[in-house]
C-alpha cells in the first residue's frame, strides 16, 4: 500500500467544499478526440461521455456504507452477504451473475496472547491489549476478529528479544555481521519497507522461534500527524493485520497451487501446504504494547536508522527482557465465495475483459477494500445503463468481487486457475483494491498499458479542476516522493506509472497467467490499514467526505474497461516495454558488475532486446494505421505478453512465470524486474544467472518472432 503525500491533500481539501454538490459532468469534458487503438473515435466518445455521467458519489457513497456496516472477514456469514449485496447490483445492471464458491484453507485465531518479562521475573506488559479510542463507533463489536496473522502457525514459545528494524534482508543481515545469533530469540520488528510475510521469512530462515511485528509511530501514527480520531494516521492501540502466507513462493490456497479449490475438488488432487506457509509463530501488535517491550530491551544502541519514534532510545538486544508467545490457530478449510458478472461480447466474445477488486476486509474494511467495490458497483451501473440503452461490448467484459484476498490473494487466484485456458485470451486485468484513502490518483502496470493508463485518466473529469491526469501530474510535480530533482513535469511521459509486484489480486493473472495487467489507487494519509478503525467513521472524516473520490475511481476504473472492450486495435504499446527491458537488463549488468559478477555474458540478452524493439517499432506503426480485418493483428499483439512467460518459471518457484515481473522474494510487494536474473545476480550465482539470461533471451525471441507476424 502506498502512503501519501500531506501536502497536496491539505491542498484539495481546502478545495473540496467548493465542490460539494459536483455529480454532473460537464458535458465538454468527456470528449478525448482521439485514441490509440481507434481509428475513429468520434461514436466511442459518445459511449464514454454516456457512461461518465453515471457514476454518482452519492450512491457510491451509500453502497460503501451497505458494505462496511458489518466486519467480513472472508468465509464468515457477513461476508456471504456482502456477496449476496454485490450479486444483486450486478444482476440489476444486466451481467449475467454467478456467486463461484471454493472451498480453501485458512487459519482462525483461537487464543493470542504476548507477555513480557524482566530478568526477575516481574511482567512488563500482558497483551495484545484491545483496540480501542475515543468514540470509534465499531471497535465494540463482537465480530471485529482479534488480532493475528493470516498463515501464523500455532505455537508456544519463550524466549530473548531481537530489534529487526523493518525485517529486511539488510537489516537481518547487520545483525548477522553483529554477531547477534536469532535461534530460539523472539524477533521483534516494525511494519513497513517489505510485505510483513518477508519479516517472517527471513526470520525463520535465521532460526527465530517466534517473531512480533508492531507498528512504529513514525511510520503510520503520531510522527506523521494526529491520530484517530483526531486525525487520520493510527491509535496507539490501533493493529495492522494481515496475512504473512510466502506468496512469493505462490498465492492462493496453500493446499492447491495452480489447481482450483473447487467444492468437488478431492483431497487427494491437495498437497501439503508446507509450500507457502511460514512454520514460527507470529503476533501483530500495536506500539502501545510494542513500547515496553522495547523500552526494557537491552544491549547495543541501535545502528543508524532503526530508531523508531518512540520516546526512548532503542536497543538491539537481546538481554533486559524475556518474551511469552501463545497462537492457537484454528486451520480449516473454509468456503468463500467470489461474484462475477459478464457482459457477452459481440464481436470477439472469447477475448474477455477483466476487470477486479476484493470484497473481503480484516475488519470493516472502509478503504480496503470496500472504497474498491463501491467505485467498481458505480462503474457496473454505468455499463449498466449502456446496456439498457442497447449498447454492447465487442469484446466479454467480467466484473469480478474476489474473496479472501487478505488471506493471499485466494479468490481471485483460485478463480484464475480455474479459468486459465480461457484467460490465455483475455485482453486485460484491471485491478483495483484500495480505490480511495485520499485525492492522489496513483497508478501501475504492465509497461504496454502505462500510456494506456494515461490516456483514460485524461477522459475522466477530477473533482478538483481538470482531469484526473492533470491533477496526477500536478502532485506528482509537487509531490517529493517521486522526484529527486525540482525539474517540472512537461510531458505526459513524466507521469509516473508503476510497476507491478505484489500484494494484491492481479498477481494471478499477470505473473502466473501472462495477462495484461493494471492496477489503480487514489491515496492520501492513512494510517488505520488493517486495524478495526478502517470504518465509515474513518472514511468520511478523512479519505473523502463527499464521496468525489469514489465517483472518480468508478470513472476511470470503468473507463478502462470500456475502452479496451470496445477497441479496434488493442492499444499495447511495446515500444515502451521494449525500452524498459533494455533498461532493465542494462542494470543488471550494472548490478552484476558491482557484484563482481564479471563473467556474465549479457550479449545475447542485449541483442534479443534490440531485435524486440525494432519488432515493436514496427508494430507500433501498424497499430496506429490499421485498417480492415484486425483479428489476427489483435491475437498477435495479445500473444506477445504471453511470450514472455517462461514455461518453467522462475528458480525455486515455478508457479511464478513472467520473465520480467515478479513479486521479490526479499521484498514481497516491491516488483523484482527480470527476476530470474537479478534475484540469482542478488544470490552471487553466476551459473543460474547465465541460464536466467538465456530463458529471457529466448522470451524476449518468442515475442519478437510473434510481433514480426504481425499483418
Ligand atoms: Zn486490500
Amino acid at each position: 500500500m502506498k502512503w501519501c503525500r500531506t501536502l497536496a491533500f491539505l491542498l484539495v481539501l481546502g478545495l473540496i467544499s467548493a465542490y460539494a454538490d459536483w455529480g454532473r459532468l460537464p458535458a465538454q469534458s468527456a470528449a478525448a478526440q482521439t485514441a490509440f487503438g481507434y481509428s475513429s473515435f468520434s461514436a466511442q466518445a459518445q459511449i464514454e461521455a454516456k457512461f461518465l455521467a453515471v457514476p454518482s458519489a452519492k450512491v457510491a457513497g451509500q453502497d460503501l456504507k451497505t458494505l462496511t456496516a458489518e466486519p467480513h472477514l472472508a468465509a464468515t456469514p457477513e461476508d456471504k452477504r456482502t456477496a449476496e449485496f454485490v450479486a444483486e447490483k450486478f444482476r440489476a445492471a444486466g451481467l449475467a451473475t454467478e456467486i463461484v464458491p471454493y472451498r480453501v484453507l485458512m487459519n482462525r485465531p483461537v487464543e493470542v496472547k504476548v507477555e513480557a518479562f524482566d530478568p526477575a521475573g516481574k511482567l512488563l506488559m500482558s497483551g495484545p491489549t484491545r483496540e480501542h479510542v475515543e468514540g470509534d463507533p465499531g471497535q465494540d463489536d463482537p465480530r471485529v476478529v482479534m488480532p493475528f496473522n493470516g498463515s501464523s502457525a500455532s505455537g508456544d514459545v519463550t524466549g530473548e528479544v531481537v530489534y529487526a528494524n523493518y525485517g529486511r534482508l539488510e537489516d537481518f543481515n547487520e545483525l548477522a555481521a553483529r554477531h547477534i545469533d536469532l535461534h530460539g530469540k523472539i524477533v521483534i520488528c516494525r511494519y513497513g519497507n517489505n510485505f510483513r510475510g518477508v519479516k517472517v521469512y527471513i526470520a525463520e530462515q535465521r532460526g527465530a522461534a517466534g517473531v512480533l511485528i508492531y507498528s512504529d509511530p513514525q511510520d503510520d501514527g503520531y510522527y506523521k500527524g494526529d491520530p484517530w480520531p483526531m486525525g487520520p494516521w493510527r491509535p496507539a492501540t490501533g493493529v495492522q493485520r494481515g496475512s504473512v502466507q510466502y506468496l512469493f513462493k505462490y498465492p492462493g490456497d496453500p493446499e492447491t497451487p495452480g489447481v482450483a479449490s473447487t467444492l468437488d475438488l478431492p483431497d487427494s488432487a491437495r498437497v501439503s501446504p508446507d509450500g507457502n506457509q511460514p512454520h514460527i509463530v507470529s503476533i501483530p501488535i500495536s506500539y502501545h504494547d510494542a513500547a515496553p517491550i522495547l523500552e526494557a530491551l537491552g544491549g547495543p544502541s541501535v545502528p543508524q536508522g532503526w530508531q523508531g519514534a518512540l520516546p526512548f532510545r532503542y536497543h538491539v538486544g537481546p538481554g533486559g527482557v524475556t518474551v511469552h508467545l501463545v497462537s492457537k490457530q484454528d486451520y480449516q478449510r473454509r468456503i468463500i465465495w467470489d461474484v462475477i458478472g459478464t457482459v457477452k461480447g459481440t464481436e470477439y466474445p472469447d477475448d474477455w475483459v477483466v476487470a477486479g477488486n476484493h470484497r473481503d476486509a480484516w475488519v470493516y474494511g472502509a478503504v480496503d477494500p470496500s472504497s474498491g467495490t463501491a467505485a467498481m458497483l458505480e462503474a457496473v451501473r454505468g455499463v449498466g445503463v449502456l446496456l439498457h440503452e442497447g449498447w454492447r461490448p465487442k469484446r466479454t467484459m467480467v466484473f469480478c468481487s474476489w474473496d479472501a484476498e487478505e488471506e493471499g490473494l485466494i479468490g481471485s487466484t483460485e478463480w484464475a486457475e480455474q479459468n486459465a485456458a480461457a484467460l490465455e485470451k483475455a485482453v486485460l486485468y484491471s485491478n483495483v483494491d484500495v480505490a480511495v484513502s485520499g485525492p492522489d490518483f496513483s497508478a501501475s502496470a504492465v509497461p504496454s498499458l502505462k500510456q494506456f493508463v494515461r490516456e483514460v485518466t485524461q477522459s475522466v473529469p477530477s473533482p478538483v479542476t481538470g482531469s484526473v491526469f492533470d491533477q496526477w501530474r500536478m502532485h506528482e510535480a509537487t509531490g517529493t516522493e517521486h522526484h529527486e530533482s525540482d525539474a517540472p513535469v512537461t510531458d505526459a511521459e513524466a507521469v509516473r506509472v508503476g510497476d507491478l509486484g505484489s500484494g494484491s489480486d492481479y498477481t494471478p493473472f499477470l505473473q502466473h497467467l501472462g495477462v495484461p495487467s493494471t492496477d489503480i489507487g487514489s491515496d492520501g494519509p492513512y494510517g488505520v490499514y488493517h486495524s478495526t478503525f478502517d470504518d465509515y467513521a474513518w472514511y468520511t472524516q478523512n479519505a473523502d467526505p463527499h464521496f468525489l473520490y469514489l465517483q472518480e475511481m468508478a470513472r476511470v476504473f470503468g473507463l478502462e474497461a470500456l475502452r479496451m472492450a470496445d477497441a479496434d486495435v488493442l492499444p499495447y504499446d511495446y515500444l515502451t516495454y521494449a525500452r524498459e527491458i533494455a533498461e532493465y537488463i542494462s542494470a543488471a549488468q550494472t548490478k552484476a558488475h558491482n557484484d563482481g559478477l564479471d563473467g556474465l555474458d549479457f550479449s545475447a540478452a542485449e541483442a534479443a532486446a534490440r531485435r524486440f524493439l525494432e519488432a515493436a517499432e514496427k508494430v507500433h506503426a501498424l497499430q496506429a494505421a490499421a485498417s480492415g480485418d484486425l483479428a489476427q493483428l489483435n491475437t498477435t499483439l495479445r500473444q506477445t505478453e504471453a511470450d514472455l512467460l517462461s514455461p518453467a518459471g522462475l528458480p525455486n518457484r515455478p508457479w511464478y512465470r513472467h520473465t520480467i515481473y515478479a513479486p521479490g522474494e526479499y521484498t514481497g510487494y516491491a516488483a523484482v524486474v527480470i527476476p530470474g536474473v537479478n534475484e540469482a545476480i542478488d544470490a552471487r550465482n553466476p551459473t543460474v544467472a547465465a541460464q536466467q539470461l538465456g530463458v529471457l533471451a529466448q522470451a524476449l525471441d518468442r515475442a519478437t518472432q510473434t510481433l514480426d507476424s504481425a499483418r
